[in-house]
């Protein structure tokens, strides 16, 4: 029995997600005639209040395609430096959009309204970089599941509108900030002008994003999908996966949050741990005092079919998800109040 914490990427469908797709209506998506993918589309806006959606096959390009939607060459985005938009999308906001990142120094990967606003070019300021989008992650990828109060994220869309820029969310993992700080979708549906959500993440779906918007930018977003090479045919039979994760797999997240609560505290107990960040949904992170090496540690945990990852600088990871079941949370408990070093 492999027990993998690496991320919540690695579950694979369900036997009820499977039956789904197997009796999913589908048809050629290329001309909107894939009824599934229609319903996923219509069932998400919804669900956000917002008056489009469209089916992506990977966050990064629903990310990508938004940034494109929403900027012109030589433009720039305002995000947190630890953004998976910056980090870990191959330098795609360059490449795609032409655009640049203007970082800023954020807690765990949340930004502030002031410091949103302290970076705004001045438009008059024509050496500068036309300041034109401002993302945001909910919750923060590299920042272990961090999630904003929702009132900081308001503030931020006023700075918004007071400067005509354009406002998204990368919501790979919004359903556990929803799960975890008891919010609405259509909270974020009301602030921000786009919202990417993960099918293939918490919720369980082998493949599939989703962007919200305005069906003007909507329409626009699927020319630019078509360029990205993002059209799929039949994709119904993923579509199908991704309406029974909504409908079935959003609450219990809050398991996977109560696991990844129990692993921190663990962790805290042990006087080999320097420190656990705090655990807010399904991400922990921590790291290991100095006398214990990273790499005999991770071996160890291997030595027991236990996978985490290290995210370099001494930082080691562990996820929850639907697939790390009781059994194995209670051995990967007992196994971490056994180590001594
Ligand atoms: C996983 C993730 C994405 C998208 O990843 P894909 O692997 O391209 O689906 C985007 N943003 C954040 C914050 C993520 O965690």
């Amino acid at each position: 029995m492999e027990i993998n914490l690496i991320s919540d990427t690695v579950t694979k469908p369900t036997q009820g997600m499977l039956e789904a797709m197997f009796q999913a209506e589908v048809g050629d998506d290329v001309f909107k005639q894939d009824p599934t993918v229609n319903e996923l589309e219509r069932y998400t806006a919804q669900l956000f209040g917002k008056e489009a959606a469209l089916f992506f096959p990977s966050g990064t390009m629903a990310n990508q395609t938004a940034i494109r939607l929403h900027t012109r060459p030589a433009d720039e985005v305002i995000c947190d430096k630890w953004s998976h938009i910056f980090l870990y999308e191959g330098g795609g906001v360059a490449a795609n959009s032409g655009v640049s990142c203007h970082l800023v120094d954020g807690n765990r990967g949340k930004i502030t309204a002031d410091q949103v606003r302290q970076v705004i070019n001045d438009p008059e300021f024509y050496h500068a970089p036309t300041t034109q989008l401002v993302s945001i992650e909910n919750t923060t990828n590299k920042g272990g599941g961090a999630c904003y109060e929702l009132d900081e994220l308001q503030k931020i869309r006023q700075v918004c509108k007071e400067h005509g820029l354009k406002y998204h969310l990368d919501g790979a993992r919004l359903w556990n900030a929803l799960v975890a700080k008891n919010q609405k979708p259509t909270d974020f549906g009301q602030l921000f002008d786009t919202i990417s959500v993960c099918l293939s993440k918490g919720l369980g779906a082998p493949v599939g994003s989703v962007l919200v918007g305005s069906s003007e930018d909507i329409k626009k977003a699927i020319r630019i999908r078509k360029l990205f090479g993002g059209n799929m045919r039949q994709a119904g039979y993923l579509a199908a996966a991704g309406l029974y994760a909504m409908e079935n797999n959003i609450s219990r997240l809050a398991q996977d949050h109560q696991r990844a609560r129990e692993l921190g505290q663990v962790l805290a107990s042990k006087s080999w741990i320097k420190e656990v960040a705090p655990v807010e949904t399904n991400i922990v992170i921590f790291t290991l005092q100095s006398k214990v090496d990273e790499k005999v540690f991770l071996e160890m945990l291997k030595q027991k079919s236990i996978l985490i990852s290290s995210m370099g600088q001494g930082k080691l990871r562990m996820v929850t998800h639907m697939d790390y079941r009781g059994v194995m949370h209670d051995f990967v408990i007992d196994v971490l109040s056994r180590m001594e070093f």
